[in-house]
């Protein structure tokens, strides 16, 4: 798995500090601007803008990802917010100490 160091920056959902960020589906594929991604404290789902700043999709953005996921991303996001749910909330940023 590949991760890509990004810009320090707040889920604006649950406020955790992350500065990387990786693609399940595509082992050596960054991040880019429209991708969608899962927040590894709160495990809501969070979409890339141009600059790779993190933002809550909308909605109708939100339908929109399961509509048109296929059955394997559906599957690892399920599972993913699943492990995440049972885990529970990061204590404190480890990552960014
Ligand atoms: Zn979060």
């Amino acid at each position: 798995m590949k991760f890509m160091n990004m810009k320090r920056q707040a889920c604006p959902r649950c406020g955790y500090q992350m500065d990387t960020a990786e693609c399940f589906l595509e082992p050596k594929a960054d991040p880019k601007p429209g991708d969608i991604s899962i927040c590894m404290n709160c495990g809501d789902l969070l979409k890339f803008l141009f600059d790779l700043s993190f933002a809550v999709p909308t909605s109708d953005e939100e339908v929109n990802i399961y509509l048109t996921a296929t059955p394997k991303q559906l599957k690892l996001l399920r599972v993913t917010q699943a492990f995440i749910k049972k885990r529970g909330r990061i204590k404190k940023n480890d990552n960014l100490l």
